[in-house]
């Protein structure tokens, strides 16, 4: 019996769900709100765990494309104080397969593949337990009904009201994102400072990493403690005070008034790596929120949720990696048994939920140690987590 299959958001979770299930010549209908799939930047690059991420792009018969896409050079990190000094310079083994790293926009066209991704087609509600089915209401007016829904629609999921109240929170910390292009040819120095992977430097309730993407292209992530509306009044919530202008509010369109408020939060770094905020292009404001650590919900026939949508968690370096294995897991069950859905369904975030709760209480601990009043935590998560 074939059901009617719905998958909600063209993100890695969603993708790899469907393309296991197409792998497995089961009908899926993948609904995603961009209008394209280059409708907006695709975001840096993501490390593939081997028993999470790469599992999953081996049950969808993918891993000989993504081992010739990836970067395992990528794996290379470098830890530096605020003055410059080199405190750790992490090199991979040249047959290092553990992390390696792709740039998003690869991963995506890597799972796209044959996938037939109806585009522009926004999610407003999911209504469980009509008589046809699971009711699914679109921006444009338009509704259609599914035996089975799959949230995979990300942070600000419109899939997970049906299934749970919980929203995300602010976790007290912001990245601010910038970007360097054709670093090798118009900032040797800075390229020679990132090496083939990334580079930090940890200080007090602030961290600058960068990290090397394909082509010459690296992003920027300046990451700091700061309350929600930090923007609103450097002096009061960042103690910048710097300004004979007494408003001190930051308007945060402004590339130039956001570079010179990042040079003043970090104030006394070494030069290079201010070099890296003095040469970004734009500035992305990212405030990082996250699910309650081990959100898990009463199953509900019909509707369940996969990836961020699921449990959104500090990114660091494992939530594309759950949302790909989960979709992956969630698409051979479902082929295995077509015939008996809701129990496959109930097995699957049973499974989920044990595994991103341990993944959420890691992460969670991990951002406390990474932007922290005491800079020394940090050193200390990465002697921790990194081979040596
Ligand atoms: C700075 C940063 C660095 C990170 N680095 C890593 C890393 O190295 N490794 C790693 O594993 N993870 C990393 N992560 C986390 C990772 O990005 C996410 O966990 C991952 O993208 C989640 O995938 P997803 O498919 O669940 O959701 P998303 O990637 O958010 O995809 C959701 C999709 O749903 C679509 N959508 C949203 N709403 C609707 C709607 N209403 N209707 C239809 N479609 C909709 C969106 O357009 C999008 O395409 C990082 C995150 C950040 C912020």
């Amino acid at each position: 019996m074939r059901h009617r299959i719905a998958v909600i958001g063209g993100g890695p979770a969603g993708l790899t769900f469907a393309r296991v299930l197409h792998r497995r010549d089961h009908p899926v209908t993948v609904l995603e709100r961009d209008p394209a799939p280059d409708a907006r930047p695709p975001g840096g690059t993501l490390d593939l765990h081997e028993k999470l991420g790469q599992l999953a792009l081996d049950k969808a018969g993918l891993l000989a494309e993504f081992q010739a896409l990836s970067r395992p050079e990528g794996q290379a990190m470098r830890i530096l104080d605020t003055d410059g000094t080199v405190l750790r310079d992490w090199q991979p083994r040249p047959d290092d397969r553990a992390n390696p790293e792709i740039d998003r926009g690869q991963l995506r066209d890597l799972l796209l593949g044959p996938l037939d991704v109806q585009w522009g087609r926004g999610v407003t509600e999911v209504q469980p337990g009509t008589r046809d089915g699971v009711l699914v209401r679109f921006a444009d007016g338009r509704q259609e009904t599914y035996d089975l829904v799959v949230g995979a629609d990300g942070a600000w999921s419109r899939v997970r009201p049906a299934v749970s109240p919980a929203t995300p929170h602010y976790t007290g910390v912001t990245f601010v994102e910038t970007s360097l292009d054709d670093v090798d040819t118009r900032h040797p120095d800075l390229a020679r400072l990132i090496g083939d992977g990334s580079v930090a430097a940890y200080g007090v309730n602030r961290a600058l990493v960068a990290q090397r993407n394909s082509g010459g292209h690296v992003k920027v992530y300046a990451q700091f403690r700061a309350p929600l509306d930090w923007h609103t009044d450097l002096d009061r919530h960042l103690g910048l005070n710097r300004r004979a202008d007494p408003d001190t509010s930051l308007d945060l369109a402004d590339v130039e008034a956001v570079r010179s408020s990042l040079l003043a939060l970090y104030d006394g770094w070494t030069a290079p790596v201010l070099d890296l905020l003095r040469h970004g292009t734009a500035f992305v404001h990212r405030p990082l929120y996250v699910l309650p650590v081990s959100h898990t919900w009463a199953h509900v026939p019909g509707v369940t949720l996969l990836g961020d949508a699921a449990h959104l968690m500090p990114p660091l370096g494992v939530g594309a990696n759950l949302a790909m294995l989960e979709g992956a897991e969630l698409a051979e069950s479902v082929a295995a048994a077509p015939g008996d859905l809701d129990k496959v369904v109930r097995a699957f975030e049973e499974q989920m939920w044990a595994r991103a709760g341990r993944w959420a209480e890691i992460t969670a601990a991990g951002l406390e140690r990474l932007v922290s009043p005491d800079p020394t935590e940090a050193l200390a998560f990465f002697d921790e987590v990194q081979p040596s």
